[in-house]
């Protein structure tokens, strides 16, 4: 391609010392850690702040606050490392675990209204796989809650925090690419305004990607439409690395059929599961933590269930989750927008009956590799904690890695507000006020015009719901619950062909204000890297760990696969395999107090 194009875009340029991309939560409480230090921030989001994913978290955020039973964030931490089968790095998941409860209380202060106890303290419920004295039980009540709407009452309550420091709000804005300078460093960001149709360069000295999870690379998703992985899209065009993308957790209860979700939070309520015998099965298979077991093994007993013909339904092709034999005011107080989303998903009233329930894509524990201050890496066989400049990566797009293999309920909202802060800190350290922004390297924005140009007159002969709907089908068939090495060769085969198909994609619409053909051909793009990823990423991993489960390598195999995977795509769709060992040293050493080490070793993980 020539550089044509980039003079048949008329472009406005934009200075900011930082910009984020995404106006979830990790997105805002980045923003308005910036924006409080004084530096010129710029958020820009595809959808209105306050329509991001973030806004249907239900059950609430975890820190051990101890306002209703006994915890510590050593317990936090250890039920963190547990939960991710042992793949997360011990560094982030002790920041994690031990900077929760600040970052609660400033959103106390920042004004989200927190559901309370009798004394007026933050009410907290308890979730899967939290756990008082390091596992052993009983459940922990950490999970600190705005009855079922807690993602709501936090972004709101961020989204005005922002504003009143000044950030400034480019509003549905699509961010297509990074701009990388010659020598490697992530200079600025291109996006289209989708309201009008204008092009804006936004030069930076640093781009903070918190653009969500790819829940949508799959069929059936609790996530929005919107979820479509394009920071991850963006960075693997960039030339840069993606990390443990195979992990991809099926939260328990998803509607059946709609996908819509019932949160854990139902289940720390007191809801329970039945098979067609009315037996509570989880009793059977975790006796001590049963149906708040963390979520890979509830999703697997079901599975289970299910396949063993014990599934409810005409079809016996689901489960139930029976809620009616609680205290119908506690579910008016307590779970009111779950109570809602059955009747109108299920048709059911969750006061007299159950609600028909399936394992359904939920979160996305791989993503864009960090150090727990947010940092980009792009390591390499020298320096596997090499820091990529002039980029970050917060919330569900990032991976510190604090989730490994499977993330605990109510530690994603925790991980958005920790690091997003933590993003805010670091940048204010290491940004040079008056150092001068990077100017636009020419050639990286010429080729990223050159793609939005030909994908905006891609004139092919297969419609993109088309491709992105045999994308979804493969990898809800190959890459599911459980899988096996003929499941996963057959899902990077489908995967390689849809990704070779793209460039016979067909868009109808070649106009540049609102055009929602092109957008999702974009985010189509997005998705399709982030799925080509997952089942190589999936396909190379011979063993068990967490979400991904491989009934041809059952077990755990620490000696060979305790270690991060690295994926590269090349421009034809290649995708490069490494590997990075995992961090197993925590951030505060025994003798200073810290997590004692035998405590935190491998082991087997029974709930
Ligand atoms: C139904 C549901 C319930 C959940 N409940 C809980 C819970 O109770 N507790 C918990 O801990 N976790 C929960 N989770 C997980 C958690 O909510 C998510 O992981 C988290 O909200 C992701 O936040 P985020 O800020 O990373 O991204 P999101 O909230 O998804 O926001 C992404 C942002 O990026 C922007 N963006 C994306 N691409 C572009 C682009 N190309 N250009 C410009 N902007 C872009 C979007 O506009 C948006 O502002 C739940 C998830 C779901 C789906």
């Amino acid at each position: 391609m020539n550089s044509s194009n980039s003079k048949a875009y008329e472009l406005t340029e934009h200075t900011f010392d930082v910009v984020v991309v995404g106006a979830g939560g990790a997105g805002l409480r980045a923003t308005l850690g910036m924006a409080e230090q004084g530096l010129r921030t710029a958020c820009i989001t595809k959808v209105f702040p306050t329509r991001s994913h973030t806004v249907a978290a239900q059950g609430g955020i975890a820190a051990s606050l101890r306002n209703m039973t006994p915890d510590s964030w050593q317990w936090h931490m250890y039920d963190t490392i547990k939960g991710s089968d042992w793949l997360g790095d011990n560094d982030a998941m002790e920041y994690l675990a031990r900077e929760a409860p600040k970052a609660v209380y400033e959103l106390e202060h920042y004004g989200v209204p927190f559901s309370r106890t009798e004394e007026g303290k933050i009410y907290q419920r308890p979730f899967g796989g939290h756990m008082q004295n390091f596992g052993e039980g009983p459940p922990v009540q950490r999970t600190c809650a705005a009855a079922d709407r807690t993602g709501h009452a936090i972004l709101h309550t961020l989204y005005g925090q922002s504003l009143r420091h000044h950030a400034q709000f480019f509003i549905e804005y699509f961010a297509i690419d990074l701009l990388m300078s010659d020598d490697g460093v992530c200079t600025g960001v291109v996006a289209w305004n989708l309201d009008d149709g204008t092009m804006h360069v936004f030069r930076a000295k640093m781009v903070v990607l918190a653009t969500g999870g790819y829940g949508r690379a799959y069929f059936s998703a609790t996530s929005a439409h919107t979820c479509t992985g394009d920071g991850n899209g963006m960075v693997a065009r960039a030339g840069l690395p993606l990390q443990d993308m195979e992990f991809v957790q099926f939260h328990p209860t998803g509607i059946y059929g709609a996908g819509m979700l019932i949160t854990e939070g139902a289940r720390g309520e007191g809801g329970y599961l039945v098979n067609s015998e009315g037996e509570r099965f989880m009793e059977r298979y975790a006796p001590s933590a049963k149906d708040l077991a963390s979520r890979d093994v509830v999703s697997r007993c079901m599975t289970m269930e299910i396949r063993e013909g014990r599934g409810v339904g005409k079809e016996k092709d689901h489960i139930f989750l029976h809620l009616d034999h609680l205290d119908p005011a506690v579910l008016a107080e307590r779970l009111p927008g779950i109570s809602e989303s059955a009747r109108i998903f299920a048709g059911v009233d969750v006061t007299q009956e159950p609600i028909p329930v399936l394992p359904t894509v939920h979160y996305n524990m791989g993503g864009i590799p960090t150090t727990y201050h947010g940092e980009v890496l792009n390591p390499t066989d020298d320096d596997p904690d090499r820091i990529q400049p002039g980029l970050m990566a917060v919330g569900e797009a990032g991976c510190a890695s604090v989730h490994g293999a499977n993330r605990l309920g109510s530690n994603s909202l925790i991980d958005l507000v920790v690091f997003g802060r933590a993003a805010a800190i670091r940048a204010g350290q290491t940004i040079d006020r008056n150092s001068e922004i990077p100017h636009v390297p020419q050639a990286s924005l010429d080729k990223i015009l050159d793609r939005f140009d030909q994908t905006r007159h891609a004139n092919g002969s297969v419609p993109t719901a088309e491709m992105r709907d045999r994308m979804q089908r493969a990898m809800q068939e190959d890459a599911a619950v459980f899988r096996t090495q003929e499941s996963l060769e057959q899902g990077c085969k489908r995967i390689d062909e849809i990704y070779a198909a793209l460039p016979d994609v067909k868009v109808t619409d070649r106009s540049m204000i609102w055009n929602s053909d092109l957008v999702e051909t974009l985010e189509l793009d997005n998705l399709a890297v982030c799925a080509l990823v997952t089942v190589h990423g999936a396909e190379a991993r011979k063993e068990s760990r967490g979400a991904h489960a491989r009934e041809d390598f059952p077990d755990r195999d620490d000696k060979n696969w305790r270690v991060h995977t690295l994926a590269r795509v090349d421009e034809k769709g290649k995708v490069d395999l490494s590997y990075r060992p995992v961090h197993v040293d925590p951030l505060t050493p025994e003798s200073e107090g810290g997590i004692e080490l035998a405590r935190i070793a491998p082991k087997k993980r029974v709930y």
